[in-house]
């Protein structure tokens, strides 16, 4: 079955444009011109990835994106960012977003990185292994099941999204080591470039928000300074 996209943008030029290169890359593409219809269409089609463009009528992307999120619709977002929205950009992925552009972008930027997030969340989603064949990761109260797309912490079900699960799975494999922002950005983003890594930051303040008693004196996830991150049990 052809994955859906939703693409939310008012720019007539960009959403034509967009949506013809989605559909062009296999993709079935709908799409919004305004927040209120792209978050109703979100609820009712369940897409399984949006496009999302920040500045909206109606009701801007951030709102939307804060919608989706508290609605637990877990759906992957590519946020649309104008070149001089940091202050933006950096709020929209702490509201949920999982990765952004910024404009202008070309269309195989969007194709290539609409891709890259979906085959990332398919690998963790699109297998059912039997409940006996699962393989879960445990460190302290947090415990992982990579293939089940589940994570608990103190026996109760975290809610995270794509991004935030895979950021997670990947901490937890590589427990105890010193993981940098680049390799956390590679390895999670797909970036083959060294990107801007706070988009990073603001994914493990997200995990601390969920995991930690205390997000200034975090027990699981450490801030190794001028290094990166490392995730430990409690002592
Ligand atoms: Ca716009």
């Amino acid at each position: 079955m052809r994955e859906k996209i939703l693409v939310i943008e008012d720019e007539e030029s960009i959403n034509t444009l967009l949506q013809f290169n989605l559909e062009q890359a296999g993709f079935e593409v709908i799409t919004a011109m305004d927040g209120v219809t792209g978050l109703e269409l979100a609820r009712e089609e369940q897409p399984d990835l949006i496009v999302l463009d920040l500045m909206l009528p109606e009701m801007d992307g951030l709102d939307v994106c804060k919608n989706l999120r508290q609605s637990q619709l877990l759906i992957p977002i590519l946020m649309l960012t104008a070149k001089d929205d940091e202050f933006d950009k950096v709020l929209g992925l702490e509201l949920g977003a999982d990765d952004y552009l910024t404009k202008p972008f070309s269309p195989r930027e969007v194709v290539a990185r609409v891709k890259a997030i979906l085959r990332r969340s398919q690998y963790v989603t699109s297998q059912t292994p039997q409940p006996d064949d699962l393989e879960s990761l445990k460190v302290g109260e947090l415990k992982v099941y990579p293939d089940n797309y589940e994570a608990f912490f103190e026996g109760e079900l975290l809610e995270l999204t794509p991004k935030e699960f895979e950021l997670l799975v990947y901490l937890i494999k590589n427990r105890g080591r010193v993981l940098s922002r680049e390799q956390l950005l590679n390895a999670i983003w797909d970036y083959d470039f060294v990107g801007d890594t706070r988009i990073v930051d603001v994914h493990i303040s997200h995990l601390r928000e969920k995991i930690e008693q205390n997000t200034r004196k975090p027990i699981y996830i450490k801030t190794i300074r001028g290094l990166g991150y490392k995730l430990d049990g409690p002592q």
